[in-house]
């Protein structure tokens, strides 16, 4: 069975989606908001993928010269070297490549949460991501399950990419 060490990515907040430690300049700006668990820090490099989220789309970097797709926002073409990456619209549609579900809270907020699921999704683009797949009861996530995009804004700045039936 494929596997992978999910935990140690923030479920939900791919394509940065490893918890930092510098995120209280992010929860500053979103004083009202309860939102708890860690949030993405966002850059020149990822905004273009946090401003399509808010619109509800889900954005990938390709490449103009060899075509690639990128799961990770990059200035250099990882495939070809070109400086040659745009930020185009995906179909938001892919499949659960792998998942794990996770009995231990590794940080506080998630707690209340347990289980929660971690899946690397394969976009019908080719890229995989880190996310979670919402409205699902656990023990009906399989592999090669069909999904499609769910936005979730968890704050004024932020919604998350994660993954619905
Ligand atoms: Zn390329």
């Amino acid at each position: 069975m494929r596997c992978t060490s999910g935990e140690r990515y923030q479920a939900g907040s791919f394509p940065f989606g490893r918890p930092g430690n510098d995120i209280n300049h992010l929860r500053s700006r979103t004083p009202m908001n309860m939102y708890k668990k860690p949030l993405p820090q966002i850059n020149d490099l990822n905004a273009p993928y946090w401003e399509g989220a808010k619109l509800k789309e889900l954005r990938l970097q390709k490449c103009r010269n060899c075509g690639r797709f990128s799961a990770e926002p990059v200035r250099l073409c990882m495939s070809c070297g070109q400086d040659a990456m745009e930020w185009v619209k995906a179909s938001g549609r892919g499949k659960i490549w792998s998942f794990g579900i996770f009995h231990k809270s590794y940080f506080p907020s998630f707690a209340e949460e347990i289980p929660y699921n971690v899946v690397v999704v394969e976009l019908e683009e080719g890229p995989r991501v880190y996310s979670n797949i919402v409205g699902v009861p656990q023990e009906e996530i399989k592999m090669d399950m069909p999904v499609i995009a769910y936005f979730d804004a968890v704050t004024e700045d932020v919604t998350l990419v994660k993954f619905q039936r």
